[in-house]
């Protein structure tokens, strides 16, 4: 219910950044990533408010992934059976935040997924920027819907827990830093099963976190999407 997540999602923040960094490791990205990055930051400019049908199309796949594994596997599902995407505005920190119940992912998931293996479509996409006139709606046609997180955010944050292991994994990254972090989640608010995408708003899109906004636009976005989604906005 609304104000337990709210609550829940503050509580990390403030325990996050007090404790102490336990066995984080940083990587650099792979150089064609990296530059995948680069381009979708500095070259795609209209339209960036697709970085939310890409991460709730994302979230939408990794549910798909769970309600099959738990046709053979019930115990994947157990604890979290409500197979939903949730989504936070909150305007005080800057942030918007998307969360699935879905398939989440393990370490060595997070690892190749985010920022390690090159999306099949990435070279093509690079060719493609060149046409497209800072048009940010590109994206979607070429699979590297992640990275658009980084059009609106200057920080990503995504804790994800998979149930095929014990550990919630918190990956982050700055743009422009050409690296991201991973460790493991010790702040005590593990999730049962499922992906939190935290976006750090840039300064000039932070408009968007507007719960107002935001449900518009989910609106435009979800119109294929079989799971509920719930908008949530902490105002005081
Ligand atoms: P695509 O969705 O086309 O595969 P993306 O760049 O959008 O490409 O995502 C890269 C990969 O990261 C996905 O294929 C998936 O394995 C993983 N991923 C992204 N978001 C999530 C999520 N919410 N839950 C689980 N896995 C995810
Ligand atoms: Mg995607």
């Amino acid at each position: 219910e609304p104000f337990s997540f709210a609550s829940r999602h503050l509580a990390r923040h403030i325990t996050c950044s007090a404790a102490v960094a336990s066995k984080e490791e940083t990587f650099t990205y792979q150089a064609e990533v990296d530059r995948l990055m680069d381009m979708i930051v500095n070259s795609l400019y209209s339209n960036r408010e697709v970085f939310l049908r890409e991460l709730i199309s994302n979230a939408s796949d990794a549910l798909d992934k769970v309600r099959f594994v738990g046709l053979t596997d019930a115990k994947a599902l157990e604890g979290r059976e409500q197979l939903e995407i949730l989504i936070k505005a909150d305007k005080e920190a800057n942030t918007i935040t998307i969360e699935d119940a879905g398939i989440g992912m393990t370490r060595e998931q997070l690892l190749s997924n985010l920022g390690t293996i090159a999306r099949s479509g990435t070279r093509k996409f690079m060719e493609a920027v060149k046409e497209a006139k800072g048009d940010a709606n590109l994206i979607g046609q070429f699979g590297v819907g992640f990275y658009s997180a980084f059009l609106v955010a200057d920080r990503v944050t995504v804790y994800t827990k998979s149930h095929e292991e014990a550990q919630q994994w918190v990956w982050e990254s700055n743009v422009g830093s050409h690296q991201y972090t991973i460790k493991e989640d010790d702040s005590g608010d593990n999730m049962v099963r499922g992906t939190r995408v935290v976006l750090h708003l840039k300064e000039d899109a932070q408009e968007l976190a507007d719960p107002i906004r935001l449900a518009k636009l989910i609106k435009q976005y979800s119109q294929f999407i079989q799971f509920p989604i719930k908008l949530y906005s902490s105002r005081k």
